[in-house]
This record gives C-alpha cells, sequence and structure tokens, in this order.
C-alpha cells in the first residue's frame, strides 16, 4: 500500500538513537507483577466523574466494579485484584496534586477468581461495562467512539501500532505477543461500525511485531499491515490518518469525521477480552527502562505503585535525576513514587544524571525550526512568547488549543526554550476561560 508523509514532525538524533539502543528492553516473554496492594484511583478516562460504590471494609473480586458514573461520556473503574477495601484517600496524582483512589489489599481466594460481564449484552454494551478507555493515552470511553453520529459512515478500521515515542516497547511486545486478540479487537470494532477493511500502522523498527500481526492478519478478510517510516510523532492520531489515508482531522469535531476509527492495538485487545472473555480491564502492560537494573516490559494490575514495579525491575541504576511517565516526548514528570499507574500508564522512564541532557533555556533565535516540524502547523515560538508575556488572546488567535503536546518543537529548539509546555499550558487556560464564559451564560 503506498502511504502519504504526515506534515512536520522529524527523525530522532543521532543522539537520541544511541540512548535508544541503550535502553532498549531485551526480554522473551512478558513478566506479570502482582503486588500485595493496588491504590486505584476513581477516574481514569475523559469524562464525567464516577462516584465510589464499595467502602473500606468491603471485600472486592477482580473485575467488580468498585468505581462508575451513570453518564455517557464515563468509564468504570474496576479492581484489578480480588481482596479487601482498606482505605479510601487520596494519593499523588500525574502532574502533582491529589485524586481519590480506593486501597485495596490482596487477599487470596479459591472461591472468587474474577468477577465476569454478563454475556448476554451486546458487544458495545461489553466494551462499556468493562471500562475500556483510550489506552494510547487519550483516555476517552470506547464505548462512545463506537457509536458516532449517523451521518458519519466508517469505511475503515486503523489499528495504531505505531508507538513512536523513544524507549517504550508496550504495544510492541502486545503485538507480538497477542496478534490474534487485538485484530480479533479490530474486527469488533468493524463489526459494530459495518466498516470494510481494516488497516494496522506499524513503524519499521517493530519487525517482530510486524511479522507476528502479518501472520495473524493473513486469516482475516481486508485486513493490511502497513509498514510506516521512523518518524516522530507518527502515532498521533492526526498524523496516522494522514499517512494511510491522506485524511486531515478537523480542527474542532472528532477524527472519526473522516470515516476512519482509530484505535490502539491495546484498546483493541481489551476489546476482544471484553466481548469473547467477559473480561473488564484491569491489566495492561508497561515498560519501565531506562536507568534500572533490569528494564522490562509488564503486565501489571491498574493501581501498581510507581515503586512496587521500580523494585521489580531491581531497583535504580545511579541516582534519578528524572523520572517520566509517558515517553520522553510527551510523558510527564514523576514527582512521587507513590504515585498509582493507571489505564494511560503506557511507560515509566528513569534518566539518571549521566543520561539526563537537561540544559537550561536562552533566548529565542527566530531560527524556524519549531514551526517547521510542528505536525499541525502552529507557530509555536510565537504563542511561547505571547503566552509568557500573559497575552492569551493572542495565543487564542495563533490556535493554541489544536496543539496536540507532541513535543516536537521542544526537541528541535536550538535554545532549549520548553515551547511544548507552555502551549500546552496556554491551552489549558484558554479552554478553561471559555467554560467558564460558556458557564456564565
Ligand atoms: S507541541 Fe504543539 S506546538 Fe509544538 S510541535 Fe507539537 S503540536 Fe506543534
Ligand atoms: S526553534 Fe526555538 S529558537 Fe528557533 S524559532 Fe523556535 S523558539 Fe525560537
Amino acid at each position: 500500500m503506498k502511504i502519504n508523509h504526515f506534515s512536520g514532525g522529524f527523525f530522532f538524533d543521532s543522539s537520541t538513537n544511541k540512548l535508544k539502543e541503550l535502553f532498549k528492553v531485551h526480554q522473551k516473554d512478558i513478566a506479570y507483577f502482582e503486588p500485595q496492594k493496588v491504590v486505584i484511583p476513581f477516574d481514569q478516562h475523559i469524562g464525567a466523574p464516577n462516584e465510589l460504590i464499595v467502602k473500606v471494609g468491603d471485600f472486592v473480586t477482580k473485575g467488580e466494579i468498585i468505581a462508575k458514573s451513570s453518564a455517557d461520556i464515563s468509564g468504570h473503574v474496576h479492581t484489578s485484584i480480588t481482596g479487601q477495601v482498606i482505605d479510601i484517600c487520596d494519593v499523588p496524582a500525574l502532574g502533582g496534586g491529589k485524586q481519590t483512589a480506593a486501597v485495596i489489599q490482596h487477599i487470596p481466594s479459591k472461591n472468587h477468581l474474577e468477577s465476569l460481564i454478563d454475556e448476554n449484552l451486546s458487544s458495545e454494551t461489553k466494551v462499556r461495562a468493562a471500562g475500556i478507555v483510550g489506552l494510547g493515552g487519550a483516555t476517552f470511553p470506547t464505548h462512545v467512539k463506537l457509536n458516532p453520529a449517523d451521518h458519519i459512515d466508517v469505511q475503515t478500521i486503523i489499528l495504531n501500532g505505531a508507538e513512536c515515542e523513544p524507549f517504550i516497547a508496550s504495544d510492541d511486545f502486545l503485538m507480538q505477543k497477542e496478534s490474534r486478540k487485538i485484530l480479533r479487537g479490530g474486527e469488533i470494532a468493524r463489526e459494530i461500525l459495518a466498516a470494510k477493511q481494516i488497516l494496522i500502522g506499524i513503524e519499521e523498527d517493530k519487525p517482530k511485531a510486524i511479522a507476528a500481526m502479518k501472520n495473524a492478519a493473513i486469516e482475516i478478510d481486508n485486513c493490511h499491515v502497513v509498514c510506516l517510516p521512523v518518524k516522530y510523532p507518527q502515532g498521533g492520531e492526526g498524523q496516522l490518518l494522514e499517512t494511510l489515508l491522506r485524511a486531515e482531522s478537523p480542527l474542532e469535531g472528532r477524527s472519526v469525521e473522516t470515516g476512519a476509527f482509530t484505535i490502539n492495538v491495546a484498546t483493541a485487545f481489551a476489546i476482544a477480552e471484553s466481548v469473547d472473555e467477559r473480561k473488564s480491564l484491569t491489566h495492561r502492560y508497561v515498560t519501565i527502562c531506562g536507568d534500572v537494573k533490569t528494564p522490562q516490559v509488564i503486565c501489571f494490575p491498574l493501581g501498581t505503585q510507581v515503586k512496587d514495579l521500580i523494585n521489580y525491575c531491581g531497583g535504580f541504576v545511579g541516582t534519578p535525576s528524572r523520572i517520566i511517565h509517558g515517553g520522553p516526548m510527551m510523558g510527564k514528570s514523576v514527582t512521587d513514587l507513590s504515585l498509582p499507574l493507571t489505564k494511560a500508564s503506557n511507560g515509566i522512564i528513569v534518566f539518571n544524571e549521566a543520561h539526563d541532557g537537561k540544559l537550561p533555556e536562552s533566548p529565542c533565535i527566530r531560527c524556524n525550526r519549531c514551526v517547521e516540524v510542528c505536525p499541525v502547523r502552529l507557530e509555536p515560538q510565537n504563542i511561547d512568547l505571547a503566552y509568557r508575556s500573559g497575552d492569551l488572546f493572542t495565543c487564542d488567535q495563533l490556535l493554541a488549543t489544536a496543539c496536540i503536546n507532541c513535543g516536537c518543537c521542544t526537541y528541535v529548539c536550538p535554545a532549549k526554550r520548553n515551547l511544548a509546555a507552555t502551549i500546552t499550558k496556554a491551552s489549558s487556560e484558554i479552554k478553561a476561560q471559555k467554560e467558564a464564559q460558556e458557564d456564565g451564560k
């Protein structure tokens, strides 16, 4: 299949490629980690907040709902282990601040192995009951995405296996180990949406995943694996659409309006497990790598704390200088090791002082490189300058809210300006201002 090249973006430089090689995870089989205690935040999705439906002292079975909302745009949260609720308290949240969580202590039980979804439900309702959200990081409820407006005619299901952030190999391993289930998830989405073809986009640097997915795709009608260049941010939804279908996502509105339904391969896997095996979303794959003794991809129960996974990997190598949740391009710093991992967690990267190349910022030299790489054709340097001078109106005029927070501008900036961070702040403040104006009407 002939592919297009998306606008902007870049190829990683030799120093990042060297580090990619150094931080590469070498393992044959997936490691399974089962902690004695999990800390499960009530809200792990974009949408209406959940309400807790258990109390301290309750016995809960793996897969049982512990927090939910009746609002359409919401995602149920289940306990990922069988045990007793021992506390309900505030715990660290990603990006600082606090979130409320249920603390569950594991109690082995032969009689209560797993709570399963009602077999009489439709596929779509099973996806909702399982609490599935976009596992590529967006955490938008999948059942809502599977129910687009009537005028939208979905022709193509795209399974996103690009995983373009450096160092993270969670989807790579999932595709190697669970290719059939991932494609089954794609088939279920195709049935629900009455779409024609399934395309799986994978970057060329994952040869084992490509081979496994191609092998599984042979058995399925109109289902094709497409190899993609290793160009960042190839895994962005808009960039994948541009590459595979030459389609452009609308600035306002949903990408499904292009006639393509895009989900991450981990989301497709979760769909298959919910529909065929009646399992709720309780576990996912995460890459723990960088400066830890045994870097690896681990299948973990949601609510596992960062410190437990670091210990499972043998601890740090040297003194950690920076720990990132997600990839180094779009991820956020972890400031408290008791942070629980959630549906949005696909990687923890540790940098010690030897590998943390943080340099101080200097003034913009107007080189325009940030503009050249911006995949959504913004003017990062001008939004950054406007935000720093408190001019939110100009940030809005320059479409700061269209930023996809890919980090390309920050990566290429010779003045080391943290453009993506200021633009993200500008975008959230503009959105908050507009929401407040709407509420005041
Ligand atoms: S972070 Fe935003 S402004 Fe910067 S390159 Fe990406 S989309 Fe453009
Ligand atoms: S890349 Fe950096 S120095 Fe160059 S124009 Fe953008 S902000 Fe200025």
